[in-house]
């Protein structure tokens, strides 16, 4: 019989992350490997990429993937340059998840389903023994160099203690409590708000791959593309999730304002082809022009705004009139009043970087204490990234508890 005594490892948080660590800790029989989470293990996979989780992003160069996440660049240069998107691929057809990479370059599994990766990893977590618990954790403690996790029913003694509760999770306050800096938290990827009302009824249209320019007090901070999707209180959809990752922690308001600014017809020589249409049809009505370039509704609003009623004949058309209609489609301006809180698909912010070793995700606070996944200060874009971020962190996690 073995009477080596086993090293104790207590997850708080059974998530991608969490998971991961586990999966990789285990590779030593003797670690014993206990999750405790208050729901099932693995539910916040369950929604990602609409059902069909989008596990990574067809990047193979980590350099290049890095570039990817507004916080935490530099930590996972270290990170991707031993996990990164090889090999989340590898990973996953090991454990018969075969994946595909889409033209957009999102990877997602063969099936489309997240809840196959999730039997999937479910399924290995069982074959290595790892313990489960569902109970929600209300505290830790140090004692004695251990570390004590306790639940409303029970208190658990561990040597390790890795906490991988995600962005909204108890992890920070834990981290906090343990002598850790948290930077400030707020919602990244998620829809905005606009000072503009006019399109509001416009909820459900999309734009398909826009670039707008971000302007922070009038000077301009970033360019980003994707689909633009009105929505009743301001904007959603690719576009927006991306500025509001690039603008979260900007202080704006009125005095310094956060405005987008969009070509709406995506085309670059848009005057010169409306001229050509108002030459060859003058005897069309404007709004049956200009909705050859963009949607009927939009077009309308567009018009009316102007003081231009649809109806005009195109060769009736002023030329100041024209020159209004093309600054309005080329220099579409949004005024963002604010991000839409509890939608989000991240959270920025959370334990700071400054205080985890890159090399083994350990505290460099608290010894044998461990983060991995969005409870760090990290958050990638739309794409792959943030589960990527969770598989990479929680492999090195698990690899230095191995
Ligand atoms: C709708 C939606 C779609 C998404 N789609 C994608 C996508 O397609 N691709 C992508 O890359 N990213 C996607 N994301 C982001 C991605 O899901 C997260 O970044 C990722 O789940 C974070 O993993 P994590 O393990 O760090 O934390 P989480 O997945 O949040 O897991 C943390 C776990 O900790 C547990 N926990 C928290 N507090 C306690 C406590 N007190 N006691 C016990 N347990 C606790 C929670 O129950 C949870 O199970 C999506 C997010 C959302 C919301």
């Amino acid at each position: 019989m073995n009477s080596k005594q086993k090293t104790k490892t207590g997850i708080i948080g059974g998530g991608p992350a969490g998971v991961f660590a586990a999966i990789f800790a285990s590779e030593n029989p003797d670690n014993e490997i206990l999750i405790i989470d208050k729901q099932d293990i693995l539910k916040t996979l369950l929604p990602t990429g609409g059902g069909r989780c989008n596990l990574a992003f067809g990047e193979f160069d980590f350099k290049e993937l890095v570039k990817y996440y507004p916080r935490g660049e530099k930590f996972l240069l270290s990170v991707f340059s031993r996990f990164s998107t090889a090999d989340t691929i590898a990973f996953f057809e090991k454990i018969g998840v075969k994946t595909y990479i889409q033209e957009d370059f999102r990877i997602f599994p063969v099936s489309n389903s997240s809840s196959d990766v999730r039997n999937k990893l479910l399924e290995k977590i069982k074959k290595r023994n790892i313990k489960t618990i569902k109970e929600e954790v209300t505290d830790t403690e140090i004692k004695n160099g251990k570390f004590l996790i306790k639940t409303k029913n029970r208190t658990i003694l561990v040597d390790n203690l890795v906490i991988a509760t995600g962005g909204r999770g108890i992890g920070q306050k834990l981290a906090k409590k343990l002598g850790h800096n948290i930077i400030p938290q707020k919602p990244a990827l998620c829809a905005l708000k606009t000072e503009e009302q006019d399109f509001f009824d416009l909820s459900g249209l999309t734009l398909k791959n826009i670039s707008a320019g971000v302007f922070f007090a009038n000077k301009k901070i970033t360019t980003q593309t994707g689909d633009l999707l009105f929505t009743h209180s301001g904007i959603s959809g690719p576009l927006s999730y991306k500025i509001s990752s690039y603008c979260t922690y900007l202080d704006f308001k009125k005095e310094k304002p956060l405005r987008i600014k969009i070509n709406i017809t995506n085309r670059e020589n848009f005057e010169e082809l409306l001229i050509e249409s108002i030459k060859k049809n003058p005897k069309k009505d404007i709004i049956n022009i200009i909705d050859t370039y963009i949607p009927h509704g939009l077009a309308e609003k567009i018009l009316l705004k102007n003081q231009i009623n649809p109806k005009t004949k195109s060769g009736q058309l002023k030329k100041e009139e024209r020159k209004n209609i093309v600054k309005s489609l080329t220099e579409f301006c949004l005024n963002i009043t604010g991000t839409k809180n509890g939608e989000e698909i991240v959270t920025a912010g959370g334990v700071d970087l400054k205080e985890i070793e890159q090399k083994t995700l350990e505290s460099k606070i608290v010894k044998n204490l461990y983060f991995c996944g969005e409870v760090l200060d990290i958050d990638g874009l739309t794409g792959g990234f943030n589960l990527q971020n969770c598989w990479s962190t929680g492999y090195i996690c698990g690899m230095t508890l191995k």
